[in-house]
């Protein structure tokens, strides 16, 4: 899971980037709105903490431009403030943010925020288990089962894997797989996809079984929701 912070204070956003890279989640930070405008453009995180104040554009104008834009009109966006007034609040709320946290705020309390929010909008990417048919993978032991028997994939499988598993039916193009499973800064070569969708059909069907993943001629692949 991916979170973007976009705040000027520098202490505040080291220790956020450390206490959430600690829960597990994949930080970008950006100091300025503009900048956080034109990033959140190229990709949208699964989750924005957005501060209130900001030099230049200001979190809450940049928080009514991403409702606007088709891409990022329902992303999780948590704003950050040092206002506590009640009439902020709402107005923080009225310009399109998901919930509202009151600086100086206890960084357990973020953190449970971020999570309930995260559980509320995208359950299938916080689940610790998913499962389609006779397939059933555990996220927090890394463990792969089809038919009861467990699976070994590598690593890249099994983030290939749980990508597709979160969205069945939905085709991914190679650039899309690549950018999702391996990084938007790693350039490799649209046909290592390919290789690895190849690794991970072996692993995870013998000749007589169903294989869950679809190939779409032309655009990509997709975890089958017909599969099981
Ligand atoms: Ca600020």
């Amino acid at each position: 899971m991916r979170v973007m912070v976009v705040e000027d204070e520098e202490a505040l956003t080291t220790l956020l980037r450390y206490n959430l890279e600690a829960e597990g989640y994949d930080v970008e930070t950006v100091d300025h709105g503009e900048e956080a405008d034109l990033a959140l453009r190229e990709h949208v995180p699964d989750l924005l903490l957005l501060d209130w104040m900001l030099p230049g554009l200001s979190g809450v104008e940049l928080c009514r431009r991403l409702r606007l834009r088709r891409e990022t009109e329902r992303l999780p966006i948590i704003m950050l403030t040092a206002r506590g007034e009640e009439a902020d609040r709402v107005r923080g709320l009225a310009t399109g943010a998901d919930d509202y946290v009151v600086k100086p705020f206890s960084v357990p309390e973020l953190l449970a925020r971020v999570r309930a929010l995260l559980r509320r909008v995208k359950p299938a990417e916080i689940a610790e288990r998913l499962a389609a048919g006779d397939l059933e993978m555990d996220r927090v032991q890394h463990r792969v089962r089809r038919a009861g028997r467990d699976l070994h994939l590598g690593p890249t499988e099994f983030r290939l894997l749980e990508f597709l598993m979160r969205s069945p039916g939905r085709v991914f193009s190679r650039e899309q797989l690549l950018n999702s499973v391996w990084g938007r800064d790693v350039y490799i070569d649209e046909r290592t996809v390919d290789v690895h969708v190849g690794r991970l059909r072996k692993a995870l069907a013998d000749t007589h079984e169903r294989d869950p993943i679809r190939t779409v001629r032309g655009s990509g692949y997709a975890f089958d929701e017909t599969f099981g």
